[in-house]
């Protein structure tokens, strides 16, 4: 039986040690360096189930979203994991939001994302009284889902298959001898494949394992959160309208599945966190939707760190999901969302394109 180690117990690790224990075919090994799955990016995002509608199209995101969300949606309902079919709407006021919300409609149409509809001022008031714009995308199928019990359940069905855990382990790198690859703190066990889903961590244990490769290099950016337990009577996920493929800073409130509601992420270059004018970004927000909340309302709530990645110091905007040239070492980069959206449909891609 082949063997295969997963580095990493965040959500994407956790779908891929799912999805490849499933028929016995390999033994798997996850390793991961806190005291348990999850405690990374996978627990500090939005919990947003996306529909796959700004990607660019024909792009591993847009592909793997629009695949990933039926996944995650008949993946909660079959294990009774709390979701809930939100809704989302990109709203707008003036002549340019319009304009991008018909982009948006056109992107979504490419995506395969047929559920969008534009509405108008009137139909707005009607679903969302309380939310002022004169444009809107409505996007049907997004939805919101509780990822830590998600992760729990991937858990449970992984150890069932037979997967083994090794917590408390920070891998550094590892070499190469017939084929074969070991690592210097798992000491007695060879693998026939490595998958790298390190998150923030896997660059850097590609480069010590792979020192005449190049690879990506991180661009990382930390996303703020901000949240009110304040009833704001919104239904849906509210984004502001926006350039498809262009992942700008916006202003996002989503409603949680426990009835409060989390503003952000904001976006935050290295060294550079300012809680106050991130708090002030989002008020205006609410303002501007005429929200009467008050801001000693809103606290902050938590923080993540976004994996983007750059190549020639250019941006790359899409997920990387790349083999090693002659090895089986398969790496995640630039896991940033949709990756919990795409997860389920993630580890499909893996198993389909590397795993023999
Ligand atoms: C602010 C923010 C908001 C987001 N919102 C959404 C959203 O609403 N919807 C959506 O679809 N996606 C969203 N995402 C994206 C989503 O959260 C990520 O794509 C997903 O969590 C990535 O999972 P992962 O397993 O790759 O990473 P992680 O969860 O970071 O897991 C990587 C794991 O590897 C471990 N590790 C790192 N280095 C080592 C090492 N050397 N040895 C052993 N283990 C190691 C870490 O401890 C960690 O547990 C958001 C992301 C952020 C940051």
């Amino acid at each position: 039986m082949k063997k295969i180690l997963i580095i990493g117990g965040g959500v994407i690790g956790l779908s891929i040690a799912y999805e490849i224990s499933k028929n016995n075919r390999f033994k798997v090994l996850l390793v991961e360096k806190n005291k348990n799955f999850g405690l990374e990016a996978s627990s500090k995002n939005s919990e947003v189930i996306h529909s796959g509608v700004y990607y660019k199209n024909n792009s591993l995101k847009a592909n793997l979203c629009v695949q990933g969300k039926k996944m995650i949606y008949g993946f909660c309902k079959k294990n009774k994991i709390s979701f809930k079919n939100t809704q989302k709407l990109f709203i707008g006021n003036s002549l340019q939001d319009y304009k991008l919300i018909k982009q948006m409609y056109k992107n979504a149409k490419k995506n395969d994302v047929n559920d969008v509809k534009i509405i108008a001022e009137r139909t707005l008031k009607k679903i969302e009284p309380n939310i002022k714009a004169k444009h809107a995308l409505l996007s049907k199928s997004a939805g919101i889902f509780d990822v830590n019990d998600f992760m729990r359940k991937l858990f449970t069905l992984c150890k069932k298959n037979g997967v083994k855990f090794i917590y408390n382990k920070k891998i550094s790198y590892g070499y190469f001898e017939n084929q074969k690859i070991y690592f210097s703190n798992i000491k007695k066990q060879k693998f026939d494949y490595v998958i790298n889903a390190a998150g923030v961590g896997a660059i850097g244990i590609a480069e010590k394992s792979f020192k005449n490769t190049v690879f990506p290099s991180d661009k990382l950016v930390t996303g703020l959160y901000f949240k009110t337990r304040e009833n704001l009577k919104i239904r849906r996920i509210i984004y502001p309208a926006m350039k498809p493929e262009k992942n700008t800073e916006r202003v996002d409130i989503t409603p949680t599945i426990n009835n409060e509601y989390i503003f952000g992420p904001s976006v935050e270059k290295k060294g550079k966190i300012n809680l106050r004018n991130s708090k002030l970004k989002f008020a205006k927000f609410l303002k501007q939707i005429n929200s009467k909340l008050d801001t000693k309302k809103i606290k902050y709530f938590k923080k993540g760190i976004r994996p983007k990645i750059k190549t020639n110091s250019k941006s790359y905007t899409d997920f990387y999901i790349k083999k090693v040239d002659k090895y089986n070492w398969i790496n995640l980069f630039g896991m940033e969302s949709p990756g919990l959206t795409s997860c389920l449909a993630i580890a499909k891609y893996v198993k389909r394109n590397f795993l023999r």
